[in-house]
């Protein structure tokens, strides 16, 4: 049973029927009499697995023909210079809206050659840049954005038009979150371990005429070569990608990604309605911006939020510090975060302030 609402950014909550079915299938999968963590990635048994994981994340996220699915390690981190290795042929465009993008834009740069097509650091990272603020060079290779800013809580509420350039986006803390239309992207790329499953397996969704061979390439990290080899020219993340499976079963059964757009809008607004009424919490978020998936707040006095971190961890209300390099406190609430847990803490915040 769990003991309390864990709201860290990630590795995150896992959907409690997603951890109930993978401990009762924890010892003997299915009949087969072993573990998933003790196939072989080359077995029949797994091999069904497998299919059935890319055929789900293609039905539930609408992905069409034109793209692939790859599943890789090295986390997000990784596919920052992936990116950059595979696709920067002449110049590459970035965006830059926190932290993750400028780290994505610098591993880039040791690479090749990147442009800043918008730095939002000039205002605090408060707030996404609009079309007509982005300086995009139309002859790039691609143009990179993150689509959910993890650390500062803000969010994309619009595909840039980038007229033809491939875009490439990070979608590690908004995946499965809502719909999206993938069509619109080039490569989508995401750590799994806030909305997809455990840490050590990254999602990489990409147009296949983009996965160009490059014999310079190590093997590892050629998108073509990995394609070719559907993602099992080693082994590859086989735990992780069983319960990406199990994640995309419950997406299925509660509605798929229409049904969790409705419930995290209402999850997020049971917070952001706290933080329009109070006089003791304040976010610096445009409202235009406002993540779903991290509540950014603070009181703007760090030994009030130390004393509300530590106030509501007793209470049950766990991992609420904000990143170090903001401060205050975040709020993640990720596909897996029950209503009840957020009602809760909506009303542990009101109480607080009370209090206070
Ligand atoms: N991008 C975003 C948006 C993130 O939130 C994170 C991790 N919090 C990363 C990239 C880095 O991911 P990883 O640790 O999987 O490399």
């Amino acid at each position: 049973m769990r003991t309390v609402y864990n709201f860290s950014a990630g590795p995150a909550m896992m959907p409690e029927p997603v951890l109930t079915r993978a401990a009762e299938e924890m010892l003997d999968y299915r009949g087969t009499g072993m573990s998933v963590m003790e196939m072989s990635h080359r077995s029949k048994q797994y091999d069904a697995i497998f299919q059935s994981v890319k055929a789900s994340l293609r039905e539930i996220m609408g992905i069409p023909q034109t793209h692939q699915i790859l599943f890789i390690q090295g986390g997000a981190t990784l596919q920052f210079s992936m990116v950059a290795m595979n696709l920067l042929k002449t110049s590459a465009d970035y965006v830059i809206t926190g932290e993750f993008s400028g780290k994505a834009a610098k591993e880039a740069a040791r690479l090749g050659k990147t442009r800043i097509a918008a730095d939002m650091a000039s205002c605090g990272h408060t707030r996404i840049p609009s079309q007509s603020e982005l300086d995009l060079d139309p002859s790039a290779d691609y143009v990179h954005i993150c689509t959910n800013n993890t650390i500062f809580g803000t969010t994309w509420n619009y595909v840039p038009q980038t007229g033809g350039v491939p875009l490439v986006t990070d979608m590690s803390s908004s995946i499965l979150s809502e719909p999206v239309d993938v069509s619109k992207y080039g490569l989508i790329y995401a750590g799994a371990q806030k909305n997809m499953g455990p840490a050590g397996l990254a999602v990489v969704i990409l147009r296949e005429d983009l996965a160009v061979p490059n014999p310079a390439l190590p093997g590892y990290l050629s998108y073509a070569a990995q394609l070719k080899g559907d993602s099992m020219i080693n082994t590859p993340p086989t735990y992780g990608i069983y319960l990406l499976g199990l994640v995309l079963d419950w997406v299925r059964d509660m509605g798929g990604l229409e049904h969790m757009k409705r419930y995290n809008t209402q999850k997020a607004a049971l917070l952001y309605d706290v933080l329009d009424a109070s006089s003791l919490f304040k976010s610096g978020v445009d409202k235009s911006c406002r993540s779903m998936m991290n509540v950014v707040f603070s009181t703007g006095d760090a030994e009030l939020d130390d004393k509300f971190v530590k106030e509501a961890a007793a209470s049950g209300f766990v991992t609420l510090k904000g990143h170090r390099s903001v401060g205050g406190m975040r709020a993640s609430i990720y596909n897996a975060m029950p209503m009840e847990g957020v009602e809760k803490l909506a009303q542990f915040m009101r109480d607080f302030e009370r209090k206070a």
